[in-house]
């Protein structure tokens, strides 16, 4: 399987605290900030019903309306009606809105209407309310791309479902709930049953709808990456945050023989040095050596960038990313290495793809061919949480 599992990449960036004050409950609707990873600054839409606009024009079904950006606002056009021109715009319809966006690059999406624009920081912000079940299935179809088991797409969306359920307003100071991109959860608007994945997430999303982990009252938050290499780690252990011991390190057999499993890769010191210094700056000395220290299970808690300088440190899921943002996600594919130099470059020795913290979503699948449930694979990965159903909030709509 190659799972796409980028948020294992990212996740780094905002830890979250696996409590919540959410607890008990789950959210009915999160509102999710769409593809403002490419900094859309055209939008199209063909309507397939009437379409209710805040200018005030209602527009037959099939007529496109074009949003740009323009002088600091938002320029609206249809055929046969001057342009208009302001800073937000809501679209409502009777049925999803499909949206063509043009920014960095150019993509479709499929959204709940009704749908949100705005002008912000150069770019159109485009803002849906997705729910929490169609958004599960979507990120479920997006995270797991290339996965047909039915079991590890339903361990998927538990954790999933469980990662979503401690993130609402992680974005709340931008106005939303989460992003679509891998700096909360790779998601893209609603899904049809187009392809088998997709076909497969609705019915993973579905069959659990309402499943997640908790532990002690509350919700665990779901992580997962694509490869644990053999043994996960904890945020506890690797970020240094207090996990509230949820999370344990296990032992997965299942992953092993898959790309990622064990790896190498060399690396020039000058490119190693330059990425260092893009991230904590000032310049890495040349004579540089890296030391990296390591959990009881491999994993790499922090990296000294030794020197005649002094001995830098930064936290290993850091390096990694660091590495990543410079070179490439596959350039260090997890912070579970040993190094060594060798003249004038470092051989990096390691396993798994991602951080490595919970569901390993090889393994996943792996155990799903064995003959495993979702709820058993995901628990599996989470041996201190329990799967429950849980309601959703009331008065959240
Ligand atoms: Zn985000
Ligand atoms: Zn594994």
């Amino acid at each position: 399987m190659r799972a796409r599992c980028l948020l294992a990449i990212l996740l780094l960036v905002v830890p979250i605290a696996s409590t919540s004050a959410a607890t008990a409950t789950l959210p009915v609707t999160l509102r999710v900030d769409i593809l403002g990873i490419v900094k859309p600054r055209r939008v199209v839409i063909r309507p397939s019903r009437a379409l209710r606009l805040s200018t005030g024009w209602t527009l037959p079904s099939g007529t496109p309306i074009t949003i740009e950006v323009d002088s600091g606002k938002l320029r609206v056009r249809t055929p046969g009606r001057p342009a208009w021109l302001g800073s937000r715009l809501d679209a409502d319809s009777d049925a999803p809105i499909d949206v063509d966006v043009t920014g960095r690059s150019r993509r479709q999406r499929r959204l709940p209407a009704p749908v949100h624009f705005e002008f912000f920081a150069g770019r159109i912000a485009i803002r849906a309310d997705m729910s929490l079940e169609s958004l599960v299935a979507s990120a479920v179809s997006a995270e797991l791309d290339s996965c047909e088991r039915l079991e590890a797409l339903r361990a998927g969306a538990i954790a999933i479902r469980s990662y979503l359920a401690v993130s609402v307003a992680r974005h709340a100071r931008e106005g939303f709930d989460v992003c679509d991109s891998t700096h909360c959860l790779h998601s893209v608007g609603l899904i049809g049953q187009d392809t088998s994945v997709r076909r497969l997430a609705l019915e993973a999303a579905a069959g659990t709808a309402g499943k997640v982990l908790v532990r002690d009252g509350h919700i665990v938050t779901g992580f997962f990456s694509a490869c644990c290499g053999g043994r996960t780690t904890t945020p506890a252990s690797l970020w240094g945050i207090d996990d509230s011991g949820d999370f344990t390190s296990v032992e997965c057999r299942w992953c092993r023989g898959t790309k990622y499993y064990s790896w190498t890769r060399t690396i020039a010191a000058s490119s190693v040095a330059s990425a260092v210094a893009d991230r904590s700056g000032p310049p890495v000395r040349s004579d540089y050596s890296l030391r990296a220290d390591r959990d009881e299970s491999g994993w790499v808690t922090s990296v000294h960038i030794v020197s005649s300088a002094g001995d830098r440190r930064m936290p290993g899921d850091v390096f990694r990313t660091t590495i990543g943002r410079r070179l490439g996600w596959d350039a260090l594919p997890s912070p579970n290495f040993k190094v060594e130099r060798e003249r004038g470059a470092f051989v990096f020795r390691g396993a798994g793809f991602g951080h490595g913290i919970g569901l390993c979503l090889e393994g996943a699948q792996r155990l799903a061919v064995a003959g495993q449930t979702g709820e058993a694979i995901v628990l599996h990965y989470f041996p201190a949480a329990s799967v429950d159903t849980l309601p959703h909030r009331t008065g959240d709509v």
